[in-house]
């Protein structure tokens, strides 16, 4: 089967148009967009082009069936989730292959996806049949008090191109676990693994109007007709910042409840006591998985000044022997990033890297040819203030800077307005505890490079945002609470 063969066999092009109240539908005079494989640019297929009104249209219909959704029994929207896990299960390979066609990333990564993003249903198909008030006797004896717990009701997803499963369903997963209704918007570059899990989830049983999609060019149109709209009760973003305080800004006037999963710049600290092996090991998983595009990925690599030239040399040839290549072939390790602009800003940021004084160990070239690719790239002798350390890189570098103190280095890595992902390699138990709790992150890796789990809760702080995804946090963002009073019996 050749890409458009397997493409057509996973993905009917009936699928590739906008899902509104459990019918697939082309968008008001047939507008499409171009969805491209990053890795030569050329146009994989076209999807529907939702206009605002037709994001209205699927808020009518997430509304239609909110109160019938909500009463429906947690053990039905519990094995609803249960049965699509198991469905992504069994398709993993598709799913993977179609995520990796339109991301980049290689299969086996997008493998790996498939297995986490997939958690988040079997996670919260568990949660659903726990969801729970309480009673309680007033302190002063005389009356009794009880919680209700009761879906928020109709909420607007947003998610980004990095994780184009994940993003999604560790949104989906809690929103149907709570009872609620949504209307998401996929990101334009990758909405094809979208598209393929609403078919999925609609062969789980989903009801029809439950989830509705949004594909559109056209998203600040779509955010701002939604938002405006005070039958919405709840927006959930992952993205940048800039466009997580535009979306907060929006909530205002509804006063939505809002969950912003943002950029980060995660500090990556290896102390003079580290297990350098293990410390190089949780390097390529901390900046390499998803070719760096992560809001997880290591930004900055702050190395104690003892051991800096012998982890930058280890990471270097570890760095240097990857294979960058389209994500489908075998063996590939790295695949290209999403697009030029991608790609530009990355180069840039590492060529005001090398003007301010850094040394490139490995990479830092931009190659010829299609596809936007970039190569991994270790700089050293970075200058703490250099953009680079600064910005979000989203992209396969990993520059290091060196420390001395302890302070030093717990300084420097708070010293940015993010606050997601961090990691940690010391073999001191005292120092992962002092340093653990001095660092100003909402997640701490400690001697490895992955922090996120489906149980977790995963989330930020400061300018990477509030709310948490995953974990027993993750369902409360989609529960309000009514209290009722009573007098004793
Ligand atoms: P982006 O903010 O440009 O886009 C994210 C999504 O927002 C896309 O679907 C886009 O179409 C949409 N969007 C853009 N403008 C909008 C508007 N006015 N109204 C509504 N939607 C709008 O970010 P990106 O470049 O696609 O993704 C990379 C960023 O996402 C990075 O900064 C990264 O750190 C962040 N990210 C964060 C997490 C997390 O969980 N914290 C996870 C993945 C990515």
């Amino acid at each position: 089967m050749d890409t458009s063969e397997r493409l057509d066999s996973l993905l009917a092009p009936e699928h590739r148009n906008l899902l509104i109240g459990g019918a697939w539908r082309e968008a008001e005079d047939a507008r499409r967009f171009d969805v491209l494989d990053p890795a030569d640019g050329s146009v994989l297929t076209t999807v529907a082009d939702g206009s605002a009104a037709e994001g209205i249209e699927a808020l009518d219909a997430a509304v239609a069936v909110q109160a019938e959704w909500a009463a429906t029994a947690p053990r039905e929207r519990g094995e609803i989730l249960r049965r699509a896990w198991q469905l992504l299960q069994d398709r993993a390979d598709d799913v993977a292959w179609l995520m990796s066609l339109e991301m980049g990333k290689p299969v086996a990564e997008a493998r790996g996806e498939v297995a986490y993003g997939s958690e988040f249903f079997r996670w919260y198909a568990e949660e659903a049949v726990r969801i729970h008030g309480r009673w309680m006797q007033a302190p002063a004896g005389g009356s009794r008090l009880l919680t209700i717990r009761k879906p928020v009701g109709p909420c607007f997803f947003v998610t980004p191109w990095n994780f184009p499963l994940a993003m999604g369903t560790r949104k989906i997963g809690p929103a149907v676990a709570a009872g609620c209704t949504m209307v998401l918007k996929p990101a334009a570059q990758t909405p094809l693994t979208m598209l393929l899990l609403a078919t999925i989830l609609a062969e789980a049983g989903l009801p029809d109007g439950v989830l509705n999609i949004v594909p559109t060019t056209g998203a600040s149109e779509l955010s701002q007709a939604l938002q405006g709209d005070d039958r919405l009760r709840k927006v959930s973003f992952t993205g940048s910042t800039g466009v997580g305080r535009v979306l907060v800004r929006q909530s205002a006037d509804q006063l939505q409840r809002v969950s912003m999963e943002l950029g980060g710049n995660a500090p990556f600290l290896v102390f003079a006591d580290a297990d350098l092996e293990a410390a190089v090991d949780g390097a390529m998983i901390a900046k390499m998985r998803n070719m760096g595009e992560a809001c997880t990925s290591a930004n900055r690599f702050l190395v104690h000044v003892d051991v800096a030239e012998e982890f930058g040399r280890r990471l270097a040839e570890r760095m240097g022997a990857l294979t960058v290549g389209r994500g489908q072939d075998d063996g590939v390790d790295v695949g290209p990033l999403i697009d030029d602009k991608a790609v530009e800003s990355v180069g840039q940021l590492v060529t005001d890297a090398v003007h301010d004084g850094a040394t490139v160990l490995v990479g830092g070239t931009t190659p010829d040819g299609p596809g936007y690719f970039y190569p991994p790239t270790v700089l050293v002798d970075v200058p703490a203030g250099s953009a680079i350390n600064t910005e979000e890189i989203f992209g396969p570098v990993a520059p290091i800077t060196t420390f001395t103190t302890d302070a030093e280095a717990i300084a420097a890595a708070n010293d940015t307005e993010y606050g997601l992902a961090s990691y940690v390699f010391t073999r001191d138990l005292d120092r992962t505890l002092r340093v653990a709790e001095a660092l100003e992150f909402g997640m701490v890796g400690v001697n490895t490079g992955l922090v996120s789990n489906p149980a977790a809760p995963f989330g930020g702080m400061k300018a990477s945002g509030f709310g948490r995804e995953g974990g027993f946090e993750g369902i409360e963002e989609y529960l309000e609470t009514t209290y009722v009073a009573l007098p004793a019996p």
